[in-house]
């Protein structure tokens, strides 16, 4: 029976399969399409993982880092195909939450910001301060009582969330090393 699961293996049959192909160029701009795990090894990689080119027999393919993991290989400390994905999930609660504070009309509980992001309020506040250097409500009380706080008056030199993803990235990948 032919299973369709998405995030699941993929089948690459020939060498000449273009995720094949990245692998071999240890193409960048692959990375996080897909991953490959190989089993000589129980390891999985990003595309342009410098690591060295496993035999093509030897390779499975996965759409996410989640599906690589519940194949049962671990990921590969020279490329951190794991971390990756897990900076971009942090990134998007935080950038979630973000918007959702410069909307409210009302600044919400943590406990709410949680329910919102899907995630512990300790692990919001983590990953929140982690990326803006603020908690969120110093994020929202620095847009909303800047004249009360002006030491927090910051929320005008905060630049758009969706330029902060390379700050961010660089923050977290200090943080997470
Ligand atoms: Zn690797």
């Amino acid at each position: 029976m032919n299973q369709v699961n998405t995030g699941a293996q993929v089948d690459v049959v020939s060498e000449s399969d273009y995720r094949w192909n990245a692998i071999v160029r240890k193409d960048p701009a692959f990375d996080d399409k897909f991953f490959y795990g190989v089993k000589t090894t129980g390891v999985f990689c990003r595309p342009s993982c410098a690591a060295r080119l496993p035999k093509f027999e030897h390779v499975s393919f996965y759409v996410t880092c989640e599906a690589a993991l519940r194949s049962g290989f671990r990921p590969c400390k020279r490329c951190r195909p794991d971390e990756t994905a897990l900076r971009e999930r942090q990134l998007l609660k935080v950038q979630q939450i973000c918007e959702l504070l410069d909307q409210a009309e009302t600044i919400p509980s943590l406990l709410e910001l949680a329910v919102h992001a899907g995630c512990s309020p300790h692990h919001l506040h983590r990953i929140f301060k982690c990326f803006t250097g603020l908690t969120p409500r110093a994020y929202a009380e620095s847009g909303r009582n800047s004249w009360f706080f002006p030491r927090m008056s910051r929320r005008r030199s905060i630049k758009p969330v969706t330029r902060l993803a390379d700050d961010f990235t660089i923050e977290a990948t200090r943080f997470l090393a």
